[in-house]
């Protein structure tokens, strides 16, 4: 049968058979759907807010850090930056506190992936020097 010769119900039913749209993988930040991404390309869906005890807590246990300074949140105003895998020892021996500094929205959310957890560090957090 030539492609001519289909009729309208056979091209419908190919489209639905067809695999969904592919996600768009940004690897360590946002793509336009506002999915969050590690650094190694892994989906990461939200838990929640965590305390600056308890994000000391799962960075010790392994837990990547991304953070962005402004307090948008990282999906609209600025770029998510990643710590150092070799930076991260640092971090788990000093607990984070919210400064005052710009005035930014801030706090730490705990996000959750196929490779592991990672912390996102909102605004005006300040952790073994590093973030401010
Ligand atoms: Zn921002």
């Amino acid at each position: 049968m030539s492609r001519r010769d289909r009729t309208f119900a056979e091209i419908a039913a190919e489209a639905k058979a067809a695999p969904k749209h592919e996600r768009t993988v940004r690897p360590g930040g946002f793509n336009v759907n506002g999915e969050l991404f590690d650094p190694s390309g892994h989906l990461l869906s939200r838990i929640g807010e965590v305390s600056p005890k308890r994000a000391q807590e799962l960075v010790a246990d392994g837990a990547l850090v991304a953070f962005e300074g402004c307090g948008c949140g990282g999906s609209v105003g600025c770029e998510t930056e990643w710590i150092e895998p070799g930076v991260l020892g640092i971090l788990a021996s000093s607990r984070p506190r919210f400064v005052k500094g710009h005035g930014s929205p801030t706090w730490i959310d705990l996000w959750e992936g196929d490779a592991g957890l990672a912390l996102y560090a909102h605004g005006d957090v300040e952790w073994g020097g590093l973030l401010a």
